[in-house]
């Protein structure tokens, strides 16, 4: 029955002092009864000077300024350090190009005199799992360069041709150079001598020596029967 005919009310004083909790009495008086609001009489002192609140307003501001700028400082360094681990590239040195095209029987480009230069896509999915295309067969440091490469792992083929050599690579060629001279699919990427291989060229079937023409799509699908497929 105490609290009978009283209703607890939120006062704000203003907007840089706290609430003020009372109870309103039958009699429309209010009793204050929150413990840490200053007397009334001492209110008008106590009332934040224009100064006071712009040095307030000025701490907040450094402070969030401080919080934010760490926040995403390490946001930064979180995002880089997992832009570098996915978009870092392996090049080759001269010498691994050098062997590979010697693996591979091909030629040593001659970048001085490029007489073609296409572009073909090429995928390679081993039990329903996407190989990734590794950067092979060039080295931009000293311009030393396969007449099929790669400059990143996107599974962009670089096929040229140079005024002396008009041998254009095909996709098995792409496979000899990545492992040294194997061009056994089933060996390479399922490790076992019976695997079923599926090509197609811009979705019609095809084979690994087909002459690629610019903007060809290639996938290459190897598959096991008697293995899980990963999805
Ligand atoms: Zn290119």
């Amino acid at each position: 029955m105490l609290l009978y005919g009283k209703a607890v009310i939120c006062i704000s004083v203003t907007k840089s002092t706290p609430d003020t909790i009372g109870y309103v009495n039958n009699d429309k008086s209010v009793d204050v009864v929150s413990a840490w609001s200053p007397p009334f009489d001492d209110f008008d002192e106590q009332k934040p000077t224009r100064k006071s609140k712009k040095k307030m307003f000025t701490a907040t501001a450094l402070v969030l300024v401080f919080v934010f700028t760490t926040f995403y400082a390490n946001i930064g360094v979180y995002f880089n350090s997992k832009i570098s681990d996915t978009t870092q590239i392996d090049e080759p040195t001269r010498q691994e190009v050098l062997q590979g095209i010697k693996d591979a029987d091909l030629y040593v480009l001659d970048t001085s005199n490029i007489l073609t230069h296409i572009h073909a896509h090429l995928a390679i999915i081993v039990q329903g799992r996407s190989v990734t295309i590794p950067v092979i067969g060039v080295d931009m440091r000293t311009l030393t360069a396969a007449p099929i490469h790669t400059h990143d792992t996107s599974g962009t083929l670089h096929i040229e041709t140079d005024s002396t050599n008009s041998y254009a690579p095909n996709a098995l060629d792409f496979i000899r150079l990545w492992n040294k001279g194997e061009d056994n699919l089933c060996l390479i990427f399922a490790r076992d001598a019976k695997c079923k291989v599926t090509v197609s060229i811009n979705n019609r079937p095809g084979v690994l020596t087909d002459a690629f023409e610019d903007g060809d799509r290639m996938v290459v699908r190897v598959s096991l029967p008697d293995k899980p497929v990963y999805v």
